[in-house]
């Protein structure tokens, strides 16, 4: 997956940022495919599987179309059931969090109709629902569609084999003509594509036909009396390939790193008070697999990109959600499955219940294994060559210069890193020692360097 960034849309700022706290790095290939054409207007006809994030394609897209001042409903949204509308509107309101006053409204059958007459009567921007229901709305005269500017036929194939046809043709002879209209749909059947020429102009067709799965995060929260006993429990219970522990200050993330590796587990900090070349080592050795936990704070960690995190741990619960969502976004990235996991003592009890939401795993830190003399090692150590870019040294250089001529093996090395004036090379953490000797005693490109171990 080569997924782009929200930021690379013409979105306000307070947009982007909310996507950000939320947790929307990157855009799902959908939303990469469908949203340029909605936020200039056109008229999409998008299939793509479920789970897709075809919800924020529309969403975002009926968002920032949307006038908050005037207060009637701009956006429909019609669903094959009440579940999916709800669903629906629990994503647009987290969407839409970005401006205040934003007011969404379900209209499903099955729910009484006379609080739905109350709330239309508050009025609203955004309308969610079943077919049914909103014609029955229209014809009654309870909801009005005149300023209508993005319609959204949400899984348009389920809709039509619920048969809900003539209801949708009914209740568009109310909507203004003027609108964007947005088709939604799992599959391209014969069906969907003629109500897409019925009620659409010129409408573009988007697909994306490859598998692709969105985070699959299982977050976990223990309860525990001892939080380094807990996280060394947990390692040793998922074995995690990586691990980002978060800390709220940085003395924390420091003293933390330091009593992992007393208990023979490899940690590295990296925190605000590092200077920059200290910070690089240190993002470098976790990233060539020389370090299998980085401890880090919020700040320390922002603009960090590394991909496809087996974990994440949250030491300490963060003051502000959107930390949170933040913070364990970072696993469980391109369809990988991820775990992110809070601890929390007895003085963070009440903060912890705000996280209780019926889907979270709450569970007892004694449940965990706990394996005696149990270690972590990194499979790589990282070796410093202080020489670079500007001395025109380049990987094959140094890998010949490795193998050639210290004798390693080819799978003795891992990542190397390039950098200005100096460069680092992951080599399998047997193989170090020799390494450094070697290279110590070997030019490469016919010139000697200094060497040592990070
Ligand atoms: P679909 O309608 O295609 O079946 P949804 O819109 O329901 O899929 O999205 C599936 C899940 O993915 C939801 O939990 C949603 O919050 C999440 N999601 C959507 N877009 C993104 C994104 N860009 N980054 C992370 N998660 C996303
Ligand atoms: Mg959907």
């Amino acid at each position: 997956m080569n997924s782009q960034k929200f930021s690379l849309l013409p979105l306000p700022q307070a947009m982007l940022e909310n996507l950000d706290a939320i947790g929307y790095t990157q855009m799902t290939a959908i939303q990469e495919a469908a949203l340029p054409l909605i936020l200039e207007g056109r008229d999409v006809i998008a299939q793509a599987k479920t789970g897709s994030g075809k919800t924020a394609a529309f969403g975002i897209g009926l968002l920032n179309r949307l006038d908050v001042k005037k207060f009637k409903v701009q956006s429909l949204i019609l669903c094959p059931t009440r579940e999916l509308a709800d669903q629906v509107a629990k994503e647009l309101r987290m969407l839409a969090k970005f401006q205040h006053n934003i007011k969404i409204l379900t209209l499903c059958g099955g729910a009484a109709f006379g609080p739905q007459l109350g709330s239309l009567r508050h009025g609203a921007h955004i309308v969610v629902g079943t077919p049914g229901r909103i014609l029955k709305h229209l014809k009654k005269e309870t909801l009005s569609l005149d300023a209508l500017e993005t319609l959204v036929l949400d899984e348009a194939d389920r809709m039509l084999d619920m048969g809900f046809i003539e209801e949708i043709e009914e209740l568009l002879s109310y909507a203004s003509s003027q609108r964007q209209t947005l088709l939604f749909s799992a599959t391209y059947t014969d069906e969907v594509i003629a109500i897409s020429e019925k009620f659409q102009k010129d409408a573009v067709s988007v697909k994306v036909s490859h598998t692709e799965q969105i985070n699959k995060i299982t977050e976990y929260f223990y309860a525990t009396q001892n939080k380094l006993d807990t996280l060394i429990n947990l390692l040793s219970t998922y074995k995690p390939e990586n691990v980002i522990v978060f800390t709220n200050t940085k003395i924390q993330a420091a003293n933390l790193a330091e009593d992992l590796q007393r208990r023979d587990v490899d940690a590295v900090a990296i925190h605000g008070d590092l200077e920059q070349y200290d910070r690089n080592d240190v993002l470098v050795q976790f990233a060539n697999k020389s370090a299998r936990i980085l401890v880090a704070t919020d700040v320390a960690a922002r603009g960090l990109d590394i991909k496809e995190l087996s974990m994440v741990v949250n030491y300490e619960l963060p003051h502000q959600y959107e930390t949170y969502t933040h913070r364990i976004g970072r696993t469980g990235r391109a369809g990988e499955e991820g775990i992110a996991v809070s601890l929390y003592n007895e003085y963070e009890e009440s903060l912890a219940e705000e996280y209780r939401d019926g889907v979270r795993l709450f569970e007892d830190a004694q449940s965990l294994e706990k394996e005696r003399g149990f270690m972590m090692h990194a499979e790589f150590a990282t070796l410093v060559i202080e020489g670079g870019k500007k001395e025109k040294l380049r990987a094959g250089d140094i890998l010949g210069a490795l193998t050639r001529d210290v004798g390693l093996e080819g799978s003795d090395i891992g990542k190397i890193d390039i950098y200005e004036r100096q460069s680092y090379v992951a080599i399998k953490s047997d193989a170090i020692e020799r390494a450094h000797e070697g290279l110590r005693n070997t030019k490469i490109k016919a010139k000697k360097f200094s060497v040592w171990i990070l």
